[in-house]
């Protein structure tokens, strides 16, 4: 069984927890460095990504999470996760200059960057690896404007890269947790899946 955090410290993280347990993952919630702890996976949810990125500094979590990652754990972002992940971030609100996040993924994201009249929306999005469309959830949701040469893009809406890949990191813009399909979740269970049997097979080689 593969052991799964969500990041509990604000936001959507129940309906990620009622999701990834419906594909079968062990999933905890996480508030502390400690919880970090024998992970395979983690999950930063959607939300408000100001208010992760000042809790997770405020609870010691940000280098903890890092650290983990550098050792081979998987993240999946949705939306404000996203935006926790990524190494540049535009328009955060300027009294935060530069927002607290994770620095991990090599992406520009554009927060809040569908307009204010249509604050949220879903849409059939075409996504590579699935054959019909994912019903995606879009809510105040950021853009991923660039992403760099080791980042795979996986969906783009009109033009704008909306879900992404680099190696053990997945970032969604939209909410893939507040739909009834699975699929996205799976694909990150096989992400770290994959890499859990790449960690296997080097100590066996050791
Ligand atoms: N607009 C939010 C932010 O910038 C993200 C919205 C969301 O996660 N649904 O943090």
């Amino acid at each position: 069984t593969l052991k799964i955090g969500v990041l509990a410290l604000q936001g959507a993280f129940r309906e990620h927890r009622r999701m990834l347990e419906s594909l079968g993952a062990h999933v905890t919630e996480v508030r502390l460095p400690a919880d970090l702890d024998e992970l395979d996976g983690l999950v930063i949810p959607g939300g408000e990504s100001t208010t992760i990125g000042k809790l997770m500094m405020d609870y010691g979590l940000r280098d903890p999470i890092r650290d983990w990652y550098e050792a081979g754990g998987s993240v999946f972002g949705t939306c404000a996760g996203a935006i926790l992940l990524s190494r540049t971030v535009l328009g955060a609100p300027p009294q935060f200059g530069s927002q607290p996040g994770l620095d991990l993924m090599d992406m520009t994201v554009q927060r809040n960057a569908f307009g204010r009249q249509v604050d949220s929306f879903q849409a059939g999005l075409d996504v590579s690896g699935l054959d019909t469309p994912f019903p995606a959830m879009f809510i105040r949701a950021p853009v991923i404007e660039a992403v760099g040469e080791g980042t795979e893009v996986l969906a783009q809406y009109h033009g704008e890269i909306v879900l992404a890949r680099q190696g053990r990191l997945l970032a969604s813009s939209f909410h893939p947790e507040l739909t009834r399909d699975a699929r996205i979740h799976r694909l990150f269970l096989e992400m770290v899946e994959q890499q859990t049997r790449n960690v296997q097979a080097e100590v066996a080689r050791s």
